[in-house]
């Protein structure tokens, strides 16, 4: 079946997929919106709650619906899935939601589905690498929403500690989105201004003790926010947004997404996350950024724990 590029399906709305949805509503990327839940009333309701702010949003067809209409959708959002309670990490998640992704894809697979899955659901990087090998699509079609959001998080704060706006800030959060994630502060700029000459020619000093807080508070806020308000979900919602506008738009964006790595820093069997070129073929090309080598290494630990986490669930 052809491919409606301006269609998407959200697979799985709880707090994540209904956030997602209403940026796509607010967005105006798509003309077509499916919403699937296992709990099929959820998907209705949300649906309509939605459709109640067409008339402030762009024109759009939002509905709740099964896997039938994923067909000609160019792009379906997972985020089925048990979420983080206090103190779980996102591995904890692994054997629950690696069981609901299996149900997910087999569904998808079913049916004759020819556009990008993205996958939120965690551990996402795991969950990434398990969507490609399930559903036998080829790498550049399954990407997860990787640290995207960890990356927002960083230059949010890195853009409040240098008094200058965060969009200007180029710093990615590679590897695992969660525990073992790293900042890549050595490629780190403000608008192509090596991060330390910014700070030289504004009397500013980011020192390591400093760019360590930065880093812990990036990589706990996940924890900080559930336990104040149970879960997070406007933060990954704006980032599956940027991510979603990459695609329709074919922007060919370098965004920080969970990729199926093919030899990439000698590294295959796993997806990590890294900053990748989006467009509307989907993943086109991971690139291999220079690292030092305390960032090489802690990328390499990362990957091991990815490993070994993928080698537990015996796909
Ligand atoms: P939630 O419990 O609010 O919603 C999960 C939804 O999935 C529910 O509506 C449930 O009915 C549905 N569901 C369960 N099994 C299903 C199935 N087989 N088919 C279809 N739907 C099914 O959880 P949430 O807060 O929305 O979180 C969802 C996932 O997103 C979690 O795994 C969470 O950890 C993850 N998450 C990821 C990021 C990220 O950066 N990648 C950020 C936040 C949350």
């Amino acid at each position: 079946m052809k491919i409606d590029h301006r269609k998407a399906a959200v697979i799985g709305c709880g707090n994540v997929g209904a956030s997602i949805a209403f940026r796509f509503l607010q967005q105006g990327l798509f003309t077509r919106l499916v919403l699937l839940d296992a709990n099929r009333d959820k998907a209705e309701g949300e649906a309509m709650d939605l459709r109640d702010g067409l008339p402030y949003g762009a024109a759009m067809e939002i509905s709740a619906g099964d896997y039938d209409d994923l067909t000609d959708c160019a792009l379906a959002v997972i985020t089925a899935g048990t979420n983080q309670k206090p103190g779980e990490t996102r591995l904890d998640l692994i054997g629950k939601n690696t069981e609901i992704l299996r149900s997910v894809l087999k569904e998808v697979t079913a049916r004759n589905f020819g556009g990008i899955l993205l996958v939120v659901s965690n551990p996402v990087d795991v969950l990434t690498y398990a969507a490609w090998r399930l559903s036998g699509y080829p790498r550049e079609r399954v990407m997860g929403s990787g640290t995207v959001l960890d990356t927002g998080r960083l230059k949010q704060l890195l853009g409040a500690e240098l008094e200058v706006d965060s969009r200007n800030i180029h710093a990615f959060i590679i590897g695992e989105h969660g525990d073992s994630e790293l900042a890549v502060w050595s490629e780190a700029n403000v608008s192509g201004l090596d991060l330390e000459d910014f700070c030289r020619v504004r009397g500013q000093t980011l020192g390591a003790e400093n760019r360590e807080r930065l880093y812990r508070e990036v990589r706990d806020s996940a924890y900080q926010i559930i336990e104040r308000k149970g879960a997070t979900y406007y933060g990954i919602a704006m980032a599956v947004g940027r991510i979603a506008e990459a695609i329709v738009k074919d922007e060919r964006a370098v965004l920080p997404v969970s990729a199926v790595l093919d030899g990439q820093y000698g590294m295959n069997g796993l997806a990590l996350s890294l900053p990748s070129i989006v467009g509307r073929k989907g993943l086109q090309e991971i690139l291999e950024m220079p690292l030092s080598s305390g960032e090489r290494a802690a990328l390499s630990a990362s990957a091991e724990q990815m490993r070994e986490a993928i080698e537990s669930l015996k796909l």
